[in-house]
């Protein structure tokens, strides 16, 4: 079976579900992930059906799988916070009807930030009193909590903290989780020996739980907290780690996302972004480390 893997990619309200998929196979993906509006607001547009009727003609074509796509949470929703709990719940049922109208089943989340100093077990308290809320549904969505850097006061950022979660959701066939490279590297878990971590995870969560893998180079060192994303092979944790979770034979099913940085490019004091996931991709099917890639991105997008 081919590799499941895909990037972080556009929805827009005018194109909805077929603009993400256009993105995704000039990528060459056979997997994508994307946000049902802009994550750091809740303005949210009716769903067209007859585009996601074409957008699923098209993913049939090409051998994309429903089950394969990931709709990530806006991360301005924070369960922890009692001031605003209700909104978070509400907007996140709305997101999982969203998500149940266009046919995806998984919704990444991150699972919330203790702020104001609050503790941390009141913290986790909140987030299973909100997610038993959530998923007191009849959609076929299962949310996926992120496993995080630990920047701030982030919850999540070890194992222990994603375990307790789960232990008290009630709708355990409607909970898993996401494993971002980037992020347990800042939390602490190092990338040289992934076997290992993979044997922390099922002990501690039980690897049936695992539902994503979001693969992201590091910028910063581990357990640094820091969680900024680096290009694939550029960062701390390096190419051949990528590789080794990428084709995990544990992980095979399971797809993988990669949420690195658009490559930027200044000439006559304007900024120019170029996606950079068509040729991390090939890079990754190639396994082999191209430490050009960067200058050949530029390259090709500026003529
Ligand atoms: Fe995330
Ligand atoms: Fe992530
Ligand atoms: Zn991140």
């Amino acid at each position: 079976m081919d590799l499941i893997i895909g990037s972080h990619v556009s929805f827009k309200n005018d194109t909805g579900l077929l603009g993400s998929v256009e993105e995704s196979l000039s990528y060459k993906s056979t997997a994508f992930m994307f946000y049902t509006g802009a994550p750091q607001n809740t303005n949210r547009k009716e769903i067209n059906d007859n585009i996601t009727l074409e957008a699923y003609k098209l993913m049939k074509e090409n051998n994309i799988d429903l089950n394969n796509i990931i709709v990530h949470a806006p991360y301005i929703v924070n369960l922890c916070n009692s001031n605003n709990f209700d909104f978070s719940v509400n907007f996140l049922i709305q997101e999982c009807e969203r998500c149940n109208t266009l046919g995806v089943n998984k919704m990444v989340l991150h699972p919330g930030s203790a702020v104001n100093g609050m503790d941390r077990d009141i913290a986790i308290k909140n987030i299973v009193d909100g997610l038993n809320i959530i998923l007191d549904n009849d959609y076929n969505v299962k949310i996926l909590l992120e496993t995080m850097a630990g920047k701030g006061n982030e919850v999540g950022k070890t194992f222990e903290e994603i375990k307790k979660i789960i232990d008290g959701v009630k709708f355990k066939d409607k909970i898993g989780v996401c494993l971002d490279t980037c992020h347990i590297n800042d939390a602490g878990y190092n990338l040289n020996d992934f076997d290992k971590i993979l044997e922390e995870f099922d002990k501690k969560i039980g690897l049936s739980y695992l539902g994503c893998i979001h693969v992201n180079d590091s910028k910063n060192e581990l357990g640094s907290h820091k969680d900024r994303h680096e290009n694939i092979g550029y960062g701390t944790i390096g190419f051949d780690n990528l590789i080794n979770v990428i084709y995990n034979e544990k992980l095979k099913d399971i797809p993988k996302i990669l949420e690195t940085p658009y490559v930027t490019e200044t000439d006559d004091s304007k900024e120019r972004v170029y996606p950079p996931y068509k040729y991390e991709i090939e890079m990754i099917r190639n396994k082999k480390f191209d430490n050009n890639l960067i200058d050949k991105i530029r390259k090709n997008n500026s003529n």
